[in-house]
């Protein structure tokens, strides 16, 4: 008998549900990821979907499962198009019994889901889901996923309490070969309408897609070098491959899967060191699962303007100073430098969106979705509902009842990068400024910016907006708002 395995966001061999049960009952395994067209068009306000930082890393992380699939003595087929086109397409030629997948929680991939369950109606075909994604299994959380804590801490602590989170399935030994078909080739960049980006080495880590990879990454932060015993001291920091782990992209498109994190975390509380590094390590896991549950209870709130506490805030759709925004060229160097690292490699820390996102939300009060789409289009570890989620809270409109919350963003810039050397790395007009003024360059006088070679409004912009006021213009409005509601 024969299984599709229908590979979408969990492309790996290890803790692969889908996978192992097929194994485990002896069917002749046929796996298949498709390119779905849709994936590389275009976001509500215009940008592309899946940015060149993405798309590299995807077809990175395909060729590798082809590859690992190869190795075990099976392979994957390979098609662009329709999911819903094409299964019923396998099944009839292959004459396939049943197909597997792993399950996702957001309105796109739901209705491709839902179209392929449609394609399939007819068909005498059995169709199986599973979960993958998170840390924990929603079967085994202390609560139903309609009865979620609203507040992540609240679910932490509930979570926290019953530690179940499940053993990763092993990697099968042995797959079958696969039957005579066309396989398929991996498309290219340019395929799929986009054009290969040159790597900028000023990035963090030159990411590289792939089940391989992210393992071997995992090896070199956790285990050679060590980092992971200073995780909770370096985590805020923005220079550098390992002052935080990077293993989001691996995640978002399933190369690695959390539970292969958690028992890593494991092995080295029990082998070299347990404290608070390698406990938060798992938290912040935790804020990864929360979203995604989140996601599941609330269906779409979280993609609307209103948010998840439905708040009909008027946010503006400014493009000049959004445009200003996304290139880097506010005025507020803590801004710019991340924005610009963002545009250069698809990747920026959390601090660094943190403070961008309040930037664009309570500075400038524009519209928070603009932003969360530019993410979208950009970030290599886009993962929909960390990406939405985090965006939700930090422009307010989240489940954080701690009301019109910002983030000040001068004081942040000498707390986090207290000698400006990530300022320096992404602002070169800035280099020579000593010392602290780095941060708030619109405070050089006439002669300091002649010493310095800043020239304000010449070769770096004045701030786009007065910091204070602007927060002060956007908190009266939040506050008005929340009143009348
Ligand atoms: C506005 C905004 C948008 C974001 N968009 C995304 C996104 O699209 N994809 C994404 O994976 N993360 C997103 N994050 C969360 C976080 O910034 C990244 O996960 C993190 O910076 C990735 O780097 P790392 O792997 O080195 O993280 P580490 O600090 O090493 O954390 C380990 C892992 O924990 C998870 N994690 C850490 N912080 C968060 C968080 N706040 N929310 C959810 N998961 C978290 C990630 O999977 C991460 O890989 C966003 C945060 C903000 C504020």
């Amino acid at each position: 008998m024969r299984v599709l395995i229908w590979y979408r966001n969990d492309l790996r061999v290890h803790d692969h549900e889908a996978i192992y049960q097929a194994v485990q009952e002896q069917f002749e395994i046929i796996p298949f990821y498709c390119f779905d067209e849709r994936q590389f068009g275009f976001t509500s306000y215009g940008f592309p979907k899946t940015g060149k930082f993405r798309a590299k890393f995807l077809l990175e992380s395909v060729a590798d499962l082809r590859q690992s699939l190869e190795s075990l003595g099976g392979n994957l087929i390979i098609r662009r198009g329709k999911p819903e086109d094409i299964i019923p397409q396998l099944v009839q030629e292959l004459q396939i019994a049943k197909v597997y997948y792993h399950q996702e929680v957001t309105a796109e991939e739901l209705a491709v889901e839902k179209a392929v369950n449609k394609a399939l109606s007819g068909v005498p075909v059995q169709i199986k889901t599973f979960w993958t994604a998170t840390l924990y299994h929603p079967d085994d959380l202390p609560f139903t996923l309609n009865q979620l804590p609203e507040l992540f801490t609240n679910f932490r602590k509930q979570v926290e309490r019953h530690w179940q989170i499940r053993a990763t399935y092993p990697t099968p030994k042995k797959l079958t070969k696969l039957p005579k078909i066309e396989l398929g080739n991996l498309p290219s960049l340019n395929d799929l309408g986009l054009t290969e980006s040159i790597l900028d080495r000023g990035g963090v880590l030159s990411f590289q897609g792939g089940e391989m990879a992210g393992k071997s990454r995992v090896k070199e932060y956790i285990w050679d070098s060590d980092s992971l015993k200073t995780y909770k001291e370096t985590r805020n920091e923005m220079l550098g491959t390992n002052y935080s782990s990077k293993f989001s992209a691996w995640l978002s498109f399933g190369c690695l899967s959390p539970r292969y994190i958690y028992e890593e975390v494991q092995k080295y509380e029990q082998t070299r060191v347990k404290n608070d590094s390698t406990y938060w390590l798992i938290f912040e896991l935790l804020w990864r699962d929360f979203f995604r549950f989140m996601c599941r209870k609330h269906g779409n709130k979280i993609f609307y303007k209103s948010g998840l506490q439905e708040l009909y805030l008027p946010w503006l759709e400014d493009w000049e100073r959004f445009n200003l925004w996304c290139e880097g060229k506010t005025g507020y160097p803590l801004v710019d430098a991340n924005m610009r690292e963002l545009a250069a490699t698809g990747f920026m820390s959390n601090r660094g969106r943190q403070n961008v996102a309040s930037f664009l939300s309570k500075n400038l009060g524009i519209d928070w979705c603009m932003g969360a789409e530019w993410f979208e289009s950009l970030l290599i570890d886009y993962d929909v509902c960390s990406n939405w989620g985090n965006w939700n809270y930090t422009a307010g409109v989240g489940n954080d009842a701690r009301g019109f919350r910002y983030f000040n963003i001068p004081k942040q810039s000498k707390d986090y990068d207290p000698k400006g050397d990530y300022l320096r790395h992404w602002l070169p007009e800035l280099a020579l400024i000593k010392g602290d003024k780095i941060h708030e360059p619109y405070k050089l006088s006439p002669e300091e910016q002649k010493r310095y070679g800043v020239i304000l409004g010449v070769n770096y912009p004045r701030p786009i907006v007065d910091f204070f006021q602007s927060i002060k213009h956007n908190e009266k409005i939040y506050l008005q708002h929340f009143s009348e509601q």
